[in-house]
């Protein structure tokens, strides 16, 4: 029998610690406060970010929005985050991805001040953990790191393979797994042979966005298996081959027209592998928790 890393748990175990910190700041002198600022109205930015506010809203942490039009230049961006970088009641500033095509997002990351940089994106802090020295760590795989962590899975000298090598995903994962001492694997596109890769991992992380890439022939019995992958399949006969194995999610395909599915085939992994993270509830929750986790610890520092 596999074991579901039941993402949400661990989410709200990272939440309740996080709270008597906050209460532990504001006595000190202030809640934590997290900028976020979203260029234009791209939909599914608008839900990340309603969603990261609400996080700061339950928890306590002050959050301050700034939504310029997708109109805006790189220089009037730049303005903003010079605000928020001066501002000392800001710990953490968020700069929404994906930016409008006339920006530098490169340009933007630099500047917010690695001291408030709340997703762990700028170079200072990427090169930090390459160094393997503190930092705010890219949330999406610093969430897998407490995940394992939480659940006691052994990483020292395990061989992980991660599939992607994205600056927010991919490749802070493996550097993470590495600092952590497991044996470190990076597969991308131009990989020879990704299932042989696969094959080889007590730890496969898959990071890609193609739904459901890595079947039965990826998977060594007994892996860890993690997939950060959220895809939305909106064709019938998919969702049918997919979960064939899962009515109530074929019941809700027949409702809502789409569904949720990872990069790993939902069945192989639940077949083959000794624990994984469903999709949705495994990776997803974890990423808003680390980002507050994060904005904590950057108010910790401000305050101390
Ligand atoms: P990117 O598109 O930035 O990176 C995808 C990576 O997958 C690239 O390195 C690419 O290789 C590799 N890749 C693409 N096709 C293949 C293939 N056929 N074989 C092997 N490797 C391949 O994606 P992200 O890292 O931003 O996101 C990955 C997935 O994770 C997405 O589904 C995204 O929605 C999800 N995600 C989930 C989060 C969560 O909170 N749960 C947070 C962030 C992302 P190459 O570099 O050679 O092009």
């Amino acid at each position: 029998m596999s074991i579901v890393l039941d993402g949400k748990k661990i989410r709200d175990e990272i939440l309740a610690e996080l709270r008597p910190r906050i209460e532990a700041l504001k006595v000190k002198g202030r809640p934590p406060a997290l900028a976020v600022i979203l260029v234009g109205d791209n939909p599914a930015s608008q839900i990340y970010v309603r969603n990261k506010i609400k996080a700061c809203h339950e928890l306590g942490i002050r959050s301050l929005d700034t939504k310029p039009p997708a109109s805006i230049t790189t220089e009037q961006l730049l303005e903003i985050i010079d605000g928020y970088n001066r501002d000392a009641n800001v710990d953490g500033i968020l700069v929404q991805m994906p930016l409008p095509p006339q920006i530098d997002a490169q340009q933007i990351l630099l500047a917010v001040d690695p001291a408030k940089d709340a997703d762990g994106f700028h170079l200072f802090n990427a090169g930090s953990l390459v160094a393997n020295r503190p930092a705010p760590r890219a949330c999406t795989p610093a969430g897998i790191i407490e995940l394992l962590k939480r659940y006691q899975i052994p990483i020292a000298g395990k061989d992980a393979v991660v599939v992607g090598r994205s600056e927010i995903v991919g490749k802070p994962m493996a550097l993470m797994l590495l600092n952590e001492n497991a044996t470190v694997t990076i597969c991308h596109s131009r990989t020879r042979n990704l299932p042989e890769e696969c094959r080889r991992a007590d730890i496969l992380v898959a990071a890609i966005g193609k739904p459901a890439l890595l079947g039965a022939d990826c998977i060594k019995p007994g892996a860890v298996v993690i997939d950060v992958g959220m895809n939305r399949v909106t064709d019938e006969s998919e969702a049918r081959r997919l979960f064939a194995h899962e009515p109530q999610r074929l019941a809700n395909f027949a409702k809502n027209r789409n569904l949720l599915v990872g990069d790993v085939n939902p069945r192989a992994m639940r077949d083959l592998s000794s624990a994984y993270t469903p999709v949705p509830g495994g990776v997803g929750p974890l990423t808003i928790a680390m980002l507050m986790s994060n904005t904590v610890r950057l108010a910790e520092q401000h305050l101390s």
